[in-house]
């Protein structure tokens, strides 16, 4: 249990770090009400516009060694979370369930004759959604089996799944967890999101508190790796409640934690009703703005006092070689990754798309034996070199040999003007051969990141931003 002490010098450290927030947000980093939209593309995927398949994979090429990271999306979840912009259905839909599986196994295989690749032959996989526990234990071995067919799990390191608590609790997630074990599962995230009851109400959770821990209990008992994530800035969360909840996190036997801010307005194509909150019509306010930052700063002092330090931005880790290996490989070594299933998401080396968001057009598409590709984008040599630096800078840091193979430019040629206004500003450090981000700039990574994306795809109008040096529509040119 915290002492007042302690919890007033967490609040002092928190103030403190608000001020340099309030003070970017002078300087034109921060938008107007500090709203953000995580910088987890580049370019944000749903913003690509439609694509002709053939034409989009005409240029492209397997990787030489043959090796992607692979991510499989299962829309369904047990309810829809209030803060949830992903589409999926929600429910037992048994039937409904088992024709996605099938669907799904049929799109690997028209990926597969389409590259001419027998097997896939992945450095990591996550498996995640919705909820890929939410399918039944018998459809999930299906599913398993089916999938393993398609894949060669010889090199893969790590082996994910995400999932909601209740999933795996009771005799049926039993199951589950014995399936996935013998399946070759080696890490688990499940989404505990808080552990503070009323705020899990709000929330829509099917689950309590008591159950998130009893989940996390059983995960470890079966050997899984496990990670929790939490929301912060949620309705029902206060600085009180929000420093209980990371009390608890940090005293629960597992080595990794994350967190991420709440986002209320979607920044794809499905709006969650966190919206109504916004609007008003909702239970409970929403935190501010700043005590949605002092929220973070709290939670990251705790996770420092307790021994877990930020590896990959927003992930807390006890020990350094503990992380994700798919979101490492993805936004850090930016490896060719293929996605599959409704609103499956392919990054490649020099290009991205994503699968339609509708289950009707899936379906039509892979009866009509193509791939359900809707949007995608090949990435103009400029893209290149923004993509280069935003992924791996947000997740970890640019090392510049790194930056040249990918975009063809040396680091120190470009972007010179933001570069040193951001190192000016102390949210940029550079050792000569790497860029990273210093601590202020990883306490606002997503808007420092974003300073290097292109016009059209900055997260808000240039009037949001005050006129200051770091507006990000200023000097954003690559070569000035
Ligand atoms: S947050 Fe997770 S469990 Fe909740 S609706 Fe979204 S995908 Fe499903």
């Amino acid at each position: 249990m915290i002492t007042e002490s302690r919890k007033k010098e967490l609040l002092a450290h928190a103030e403190e770090t608000f001020a340099k927030v309030e003070e970017l947000q002078r300087l034109g980093l921060v938008c107007d009400d500090g709203d953000f939209v995580p910088s987890v593309h580049y370019p944000p995927i749903t913003q690509y516009d439609n694509c002709d398949i053939d034409e989009y994979f005409k240029t492209y090429t397997l990787p030489a060694d043959g090796m992607m990271d692979i991510y499989v999306h299962i829309p369904f979840c047990i309810q829809h979370c209030t803060f949830c912009h992903y589409p999926g259905l929600t429910g037992e839909r048994v039937e409904e369930k088992k024709k996605y599986i099938d669907y799904l196994i049929r799109e690997m295989d028209i990926y597969r004759e389409y590259h001419g690749i027998d097997k896939i032959k992945p450095r990591s996989i996550l498996l995640g959604g919705g909820t890929p526990t939410s399918l039944t234990p018998e459809l999930l071995e299906h599913f398993l089996t089916e999938f393993e067919k398609r894949v060669d799990l010889s090199a893969c390191k790590q082996y994910n799944v995400d999932l909601g608590p209740n999933s795996i609790n009771g005799e049926s997630g039993t199951k589950k967890c014995e399936i996935m074990k013998a399946h070759g599962i080696t890490r688990l995230t499940i989404g505990l999101q808080s552990l503070n009851d009323d705020v899990l109400k709000l929330m829509n959770r099917p689950h309590n508190s008591e159950e998130a821990i009893q989940s996390v209990y059983k995960a470890l008992e079966y050997g899984f790796d496990v990670n929790i994530e939490f929301i912060y800035g949620h309705p029902g969360e206060t600085i009180d409640n929000w420093i209980e909840d990371m009390e608890k996190a940090v005293g629960l036997p597992m080595n990794e934690i994350q967190v991420y801010r709440l986002k209320v307005q979607a920044y794809g194509d499905f709006q969650g009703i966190i919206n109504r909150f916004h609007r008003g019509s909702g239970s409970a306010d929403i935190p501010d703005f700043k005590s949605t930052m002092m929220m973070k700063q709290i939670a990251q002092d705790i996770f420092n006092e307790h021994g877990f330090n930020e590896r990959l931005r927003r992930v807390f880790t006890k020990n350094k070689a503990i992380f994700s290996h798919y979101a490492y490989n993805q936004c850090c070594n930016q490896f060719d990754q293929v996605g599959f299933g409704l609103t499956g998401f392919s990054s490649y080396r020099d290009r991205f798309d994503i699968n339609t968001q509708n289950f009707e057009e899936y379906y039509a598409a892979i009866d009509a034996g193509k791939l359900p590709i809707n949007r995608g984008l090949v990435r103009s040599a400029e893209e290149q070199a923004r993509w280069a630096i935003v992924l791996p800078l947000k997740n970890r840091d640019v090392r510049k040999t790194e930056f040249k193979q990918r975009s063809g430019y040396e680091f120190d040629d470009v972007f010179k003007t933001k570069v040193s206004l951001l190192k000016e500003y102390g949210l940029l450090e550079d050792t000569g051969n790497i860029i990273r981000l210093t601590e202020l700039g990883g306490f606002v990574a997503d808007e420092v990141c974003e300073q290097f994306n292109s016009i059209p795809y900055l997260p808000f109008p240039r009037e949001r931003y005050a006129e200051g040096p770091l507006n990000p529509y200023l000097n954003n040119v690559l070569f000035e």
